[in-house]
Formats: C-alpha cells, structure tokens, sequence
C-alpha cells in the first residue's frame, strides 16, 4: 500500500521520533508498506515520520537509485543510533521525497558507526561508507527532526529560499501521494 509522504514544512517532520519497543506484525507491514511507498516515488531512503509515524524506523535501499552502486540488499533500521563519525567531511548531493524536486550539495561525516536492530530483534553494529554512509545520515536525521536543508551551507541556503518558499506553498509537488505543510493530501 502506497502511503502518502509529508512535506518537510510539515511539523510532524520537525519532532524527534519515538523508539520501537517491539517488533509485532503492524510494525512490519508499516516497513511493507514504506519500502513500497519508497519504490514508488524512487527513492533510497525513507523514514517512518516521512509517511507520518512517530517511530525510530528507516528503510532503505540503495540499489534503487539510477545509478547501480553495489549489490547492498534493502535494509531495515531500528532504533538507529550513529555511534562514530569520521573526522573528513566529503560534499554529496542530496534529494528527499519530503522536500520534491530540490537537490543540493551537503558536507557529511565520510564513514559512519552506527547500530541498529533488524525485524527479528537482532543487533546490528555497521561501518558504512559512500552512498549507503550518505543515505544513513540522511535519514537518522530525519528521525532527528532535522530535514537536510538546514544542512545547507549559508550561501546555498540563500540561493535556495524562493524554491523552498515554492514548496511551502504546494507550488512546487511530486507525482506520489503528498501530504502539504497545512496538512492537505495533494494528489
Ligand atoms: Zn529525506
């Protein structure tokens, strides 16, 4: 089932998620449903408070985007906590299905500690580099409350203000289901 996904000016996106205590079977049609919502609108990553729930939940997969990076399988988080950052910073370009046809440079950590647990409860404790880094960063900010926008450099962020302002105002919408900053479903 398709869900619609929020608008990054939608305050359910500015809120810190709330951890999952427990794997049941709603959770994994929740994660059924996200990796569905995300193939659909061609996206990488999605965060369960991008589609309106507050849970500490992630998909993703990576071999989703145009370009085939590496066979990494499609990857279920929870409770997702970044553990180490590197000292170099590299620049990477980002999209998010919550902010529809902006994409913008970004300086992130290059490679990432982080530990999560999978749908059968088991932990995991990962290095991650490249994209698969970017997409992880990416999201666990979105649980974060933090959209990647306010992760601009000032002068980008400048350059970026009327395109924002557009998609404030439903001006600028993607082709998937889209819930606006004011709460009405755009189609
Ligand atoms: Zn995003």
């Amino acid at each position: 089932m398709i869900i619609p996904i929020y608008s990054c000016f939608h305050p359910v996106l500015k809120k810190h998620t709330s951890p999952v205590p427990e794997i049941d079977d709603d959770l994994k049609k929740l994660v059924e449903n996200m990796f569905e919502t995300m193939y659909k609108a061609d996206g990488i990553g999605l965060a369960a408070n991008q589609v309106g729930v507050d849970k500490s939940l992630i998909v993703i997969d990576i071999n989703a985007s145009k370009e085939k990076h590496r066979d990494e399988p499609p990857i279920t988080m929870i409770n997702p906590v970044i553990e180490k950052f590197s000292d170099e910073e590299i620049e990477y370009e980002e999209g998010c299905l919550s902010v529809p046809k902006f994409y913008e440079k970004v300086m992130r950590p290059e490679i990432i500690q982080i530990r999560y647990f999978d749908l059968d409860m088991k932990e995991h404790i990962v290095e991650a580099g490249n994209l698969l880094s970017r997409v992880m960063q990416h999201e666990v900010d979105h649980l974060n409350g933090i959209i990647f926008t306010e992760r601009l450099s000032s002068i980008n962020r400048t350059l970026a203000k009327s395109k924002l302002k557009k998609i404030q105002k439903g001006q600028i919408v993607p082709d998937y289901p889209f819930i606006n900053s004011d709460g009405k479903l755009l189609k």
